[in-house]
């Protein structure tokens, strides 16, 4: 077997993504040795039942010692703590990466303390589910899907290309854009999509008793589908809110006045808008079956 691509991996919480990376390692690297980092006993005795870590700890600080490899996989806002937990204790020549939703707040939480002798390759593996912690965690995740990477003008060659073979280990496409434009983009593709299912989740809660019995018994003409996106993590998506606030906001503006011209065809009866509108739309739905992100 061909020597391992990091001999020491030490993972910052250990979820749906982390664990998922654990999994990965296992599965195709099984001389490197796992450290897993969570805030709580339960989290980590999880960790060490699934056999999905060598070693536990609470301490961020003992879990990257020593390690060539640190993946930070904990909620945006614990981030710029744990950066200043690890700095003192990286090893020179450690890759430091993490897995966070939003990539400019990322950075300016974390690339502060990376010391010079550190790589710091900031990415997200664009893979996910709403559901959360180690147990929820598979290796197949991360298939098929795109990790897109964000490195600062600063990261050596050698470590991005590292941190690349690491997720295309798992399965995955990369692409490498600069932090701000991936934030937009996936104020796009993910982040409205998650704040229009909340809303509407939200509404229909509000709806008076009777209302509400029956929209969960009707449920499959569409309600359904927002539902699982509203059931997603609420500590993760408050968070990625917060930190990606320009790029939401902006968008949130085209969305209502976007919102407002199908709100006036309805209005007006005019038939031709909202078919053109509906055309415009599959076609979208097309594409994303023939890219195979369906
Ligand atoms: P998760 O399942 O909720 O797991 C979070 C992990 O972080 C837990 O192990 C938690 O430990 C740990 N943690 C929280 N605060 C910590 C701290 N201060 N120090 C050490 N560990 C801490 O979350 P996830 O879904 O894997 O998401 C993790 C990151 O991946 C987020 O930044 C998110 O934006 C990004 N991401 C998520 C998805 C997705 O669909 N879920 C997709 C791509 C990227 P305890 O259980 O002990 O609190």
């Amino acid at each position: 077997m061909s020597a391992p691509r990091f001999r020491r991996a030490a993972l910052i919480g250990i979820g749906l993504i982390g664990s998922s990376l654990a999994r990965v390692l296992r599965r195709d690297s099984p001389d490197t040795t796992i450290v897993a980092c969570a805030r709580t006993a339960e989290t980590l005795a999880a960790a060490r039942r699934l056999e999905i870590a060598d070693e536990t700890t609470d301490d961020p600080a003992a879990a990257v010692d020593g390690a060539d490899l640190v993946v930070v996989a904990t909620p945006l806002s614990a981030y710029a703590e744990i950066g200043r937990r690890i700095a003192p204790a990286l090893r020179p020549g450690a890759i430091v990466t993490d897995v966070g939703s939003v990539k400019a707040a990322a950075v300016r939480a974390l690339a502060p303390h990376v010391p010079p002798e550190v790589a710091f390759v900031p990415g997200h593996p664009v893979a996910g589910t709403e559901h959360s912690g180690p147990e929820s965690g598979f290796a197949e995740l991360f298939r098929d899907r795109w990790c897109i990477l964000t490195p600062l003008p600063q990261t050596p060659p050698a470590a991005l290309a590292a941190i690349a073979g690491l997720w295309e280990d798992a399965g995955m496409r990369i692409a490498t854009m600069a932090a701000e434009h991936h934030d937009k983009v996936l104020a796009v593709t993910s982040h409205l999509p998650h704040l229009i299912a909340y809303t509407i989740v939200g509404t229909a809660t509000d709806l008076g008793h009777d209302l509400q019995s029956e929209v969960v018994a009707y449920s499959a003409g569409g309600f359904r589908d927002f539902t699982r996106i509203a059931a997603s993590d609420p500590v993760m998506w408050r968070d990625i809110f917060l930190s990606n606030r320009e790029a939401v906001l902006e968008l949130l503006q085209r969305f209502s006045e976007d919102l407002t011209a199908l709100q006036r065809a309805i209005r007006r009866g005019d038939g031709d808008i909202l078919y053109d509108w509906f055309v415009r739309t599959r076609a979208i739905r097309r594409s994303i079956i023939e890219a195979k992100q369906a």
